[in-house]
C-alpha cells in the first residue's frame, strides 16, 4: 500500500486497501457463520466441483501460467492434476468423517460424583488467510492444499494471490466462484485479493477476524507474517513452510556400487524445475573416499549437460544469482561442476560445489538455502565428523539416506540423527516429489516450518485449521451431526 492520495476522492491508497481488507474479512467472518454449518457431504461436493471447474479451463490455465511462470506445459498439467486430486482427496476425507476425531464418554449418574456425558470433536477455527506460493502456481496456490484443506475443515478462506502469477490466480479463483454458485455455498466462502504482501498481506494477518494463516515461500516472508501474528491482541497460528536444504547422506557401499546411477538421479533432482522446489537436495554429505570422488566426477558431467532455463520470476532469479555468488565467494569452496552453457535472461545456471566438513562447520552461511539448482557437497573426514555436520543442521523438511542394506546396518547411529532432523526421512529415493496421501509429512522443525507438529501436504493438513470442542451433557438435538452419530453408534466409548 503506497501512501499516495487520489486527488479526486481525497482517500489515500493505504486507506482504500485497509478498507478493502476490512470488508473482505467481515465478509469472510459472516460467510463462516453459514459455511461451518454446511453438511460435510455438501462441502465434499463443493470441493469436487472446484476440481471440475478447474479442469474445464485447463487449456487456458496452462497457457496463462506458462506465460507467467515459465514452467513447461507438462509440469503445469501435472500440477493441475495434483490440485484436482487434492480437492477430491479432502472431499473423500470429510465424507468418511472420522477426521473429526469424535470421542464419547457416556454419563453415569450413579457415580459419586455423577459422571457427565462428554463428547469431543474437531471444529473449524474460522476464516483462514492463504498466501499463494510462487513455485507451485496451482498445487500450493489459489485452490491448492492450504485452501482445500481449510475448506474441508469448514473454514472460509481469503487468498492473497502471488503477484508473480496474478492472472493465473484470478482464473483459478473464477473457477472457485463457479463452484460456489453451482454447489450453493455462501458467496463469500472464498475471496481473492492481490497486492503487496508487506501491506495487504500484513493487514490480512493482523485483522481481528483472521483466525489462522497458511503460507509457503521464503524464510523472511514467513517469519514476517509470524511476527505480525504474534503482536496481535489475540495471537493466531501461522502455518508457514519456509526454508530447507534437505541433507542427503551418501554411504560408502552404495557409492562403490551405484555411483553412475546416483549421479544421474541426483543431477535430475538438483535441477528439476530449475531447483525451485522446497525439497531440492541442497546439501550432499559423504565421507571422503575414491568412490565419493568418482561420484562427484560423474555428477559434474551430468550437471554440465543440463541446459539453463528460465526461473519463475525476476525476484527469484536475482535471489539465486546473488545467493550463488555469495556462496561461491565463501572461503574453502570448490566448484565441482556447472552447466556448460551460461545463463541467459532470467535463467539459472546449475552448479554443484564442494567443501571440507571442517570448513563447513565453522561457517554458518554455508548451510543457508540457495533457492535454485545449486547443491553443496560436504566432504567429511570420517563418520564422527559426518555426525557433527548432521547435528549442526537446523530443522529440515526432508533428509535422505542413500545406502545399501550393509550401509544401513552399519550406520544406524547416523540414521538416528537424521530422524531427529526432518519431517520426512527417505531411503534410496530423491527428496523431490511429494506424495499426497494420509501418511505424508511435508513439514519439519523450525526453520523448515513455523510449527513442526503439522504438515501442509496430505490429509493431516486439515489439522492446521481446527480446534477441539467438548460438548458436555448436550441434548441429542443440540449436537453437531458428527457428535450425534457418534453417540448412536456408541462405538467410541471411553475415548
Ligand atoms: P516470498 O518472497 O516469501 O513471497 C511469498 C508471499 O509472501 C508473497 O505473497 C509475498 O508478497 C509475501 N511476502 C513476502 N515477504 C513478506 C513480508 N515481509 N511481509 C508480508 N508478506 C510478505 O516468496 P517468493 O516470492 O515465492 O520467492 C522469494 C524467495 O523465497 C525465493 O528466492 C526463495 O528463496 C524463497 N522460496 C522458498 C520456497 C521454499 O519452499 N522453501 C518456496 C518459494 C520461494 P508479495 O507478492 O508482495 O511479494
Amino acid at each position: 500500500m503506497s501512501e499516495t492520495t487520489t486527488a479526486a476522492a481525497g482517500i489515500s491508497t493505504a486507506d482504500k486497501d485497509q478498507a478493502l481488507v476490512n470488508s473482505t474479512m467481515e465478509n469472510a467472518h459472516s460467510a463462516f457463520q453459514l459455511y461451518r454449518r454446511m453438511a460435510a457431504k455438501d462441502r465434499a461436493l463443493f470441493l469436487e466441483t472446484i476440481g471440475k471447474e478447474i479442469d474445464k479451463i485447463r487449456e487456458q490455465l496452462v497457457a496463462v501460467a506458462g506465460r507467467e511462470t515459465h514452467l513447461p506445459a507438462a509440469r503445469l498439467n501435472g500440477e493441475i492434476n495434483r490440485t484436482i486430486g487434492q480437492a477430491n482427496l479432502f472431499a473423500s476425507l470429510i465424507r468418511e468423517g472420522s477426521w473429526v476425531e469424535a470421542a464419547i464418554d457416556t454419563e453415569d449418574p450413579g457415580r459419586t460424583p455423577p459422571k457427565p456425558d462428554t463428547r469431543k470433536m474437531l471444529v473449524p477455527v474460522g476464516p483462514v488467510v492463504v498466501f499463494g506460493a510462487s513455485n507451485f502456481p496451482f498445487a500450493f496456490s489459489t485452490a491448492g492444499g492450504d485452501t482445500v484443506s481449510a475448506l474441508a475443515a469448514g473454514s472460509t478462506v481469503v487468498i492473497k494471490g502471488h503477484s508473480a502469477h496474478a492472472e493465473t490466480s484470478g482464473l483459478v479463483f473464477g473457477a472457485i466462484q463457479k463452484a460456489i454458485e453451482a454447489s450453493g455455498m455462501p458467496p463469500m466462502t472464498v475471496q481473492h485479493l492481490l497486492g503487496s504482501g508487506r501491506t495487504v498481506g500484513i493487514a490480512l494477518v493482523v485483522h481481528p477476524y483472521t483466525t489462522a494463516v497458511g503460507f509457503t515461500g521464503s524464510f523472511a516472508g514467513g517469519k514476517a507474517l509470524l511476527e505480525a501474528a504474534q503482536k496481535r491482541e489475540v495471537p493466531i497460528p501461522v502455518h508457514a513452510e519456509m526454508s530447507s536444504i534437505n541433507p542427503v547422506v551418501f554411504f560408502p557401499d552404495t557409492l562403490e556400487k551405484n555411483a553412475a546411477a546416483l549421479a544421474k538421479s541426483y543431477a535430475g533432482s538438483i535441477t528439476l524445475g530449475m531447483g525451485q522446489f522446497c525439497t531440492n537436495p541442497g546439501v550432499l554429505l559423504g565421507v571422503k573416499s575414491a568412490a565419493l570422488d568418482s561420484f562427484l566426477t560423474l555428477l559434474s558431467a551430468e550437471i554440465a549437460a543440463v541446459e539453463p532455463a528460465k526461473m519463475l520470476h525476476k525476484g527469484i532469479c536475482e535471489a539465486y544469482t546473488e545467493g550463488l555468488s555469495s556462496m561461491l565467494g565463501q572461503k574453502g569452496l570448490t566448484i565441482v561442476g556447472q552447466a556448460a552453457k551460461t545463463a541467459g535472461d532470467m535463467e539459472a545456471r546449475p552448479v554443484v560445489a564442494s567443501v571440507p566438513a571442517a570448513v563447513f562447520l565453522k561457517n554458518p552461511h554455508l548451510s543457508e538455502e540457495v533457492f535454485g539448482p545449486f547443491s553443496l557437497c560436504v566432504i567429511c573426514d570420517d563418520r564422527q565428523q559426518l555426525g557433527e555436520v548432521l547435528k549442526s543442521f537446523k530443522g529440515q523438511l526432508t533428509t535422505t539416506i542413500m545406502g545399501t542394506p550393509d550401509d544401513v546396518r552399519g550406520n544406524m547411529d547416523i540414521i538416528d540423527l537424521q530422524q531427529q532432523l526432518a519431517g520426512r526421512v527417505i531411503l534410496n529415493n530423491v527428496p523431490t516429489g511429494v506424495e499426497v496421501n494420509a501418511s505424508m509429512v511435508h513439514g519439519g522443525p523450525w526453520p523448515a516450518t513455523t510449527d513442526g507438529r503439522f504438515t501442509s501436504v496430505g490429509t493431516s493438513a486439515i489439522q492446521r485449521w481446527v480446534r477441539p470442542v467438548c460438548f458436555q451433557n448436550f441434548l441429542d438435538e443440540m449436537l453437531p451431526a458428527e457428535a450425534e452419530e457418534c453417540k448412536s453408534a456408541g462405538d467410541l466409548e471411553g475415548g
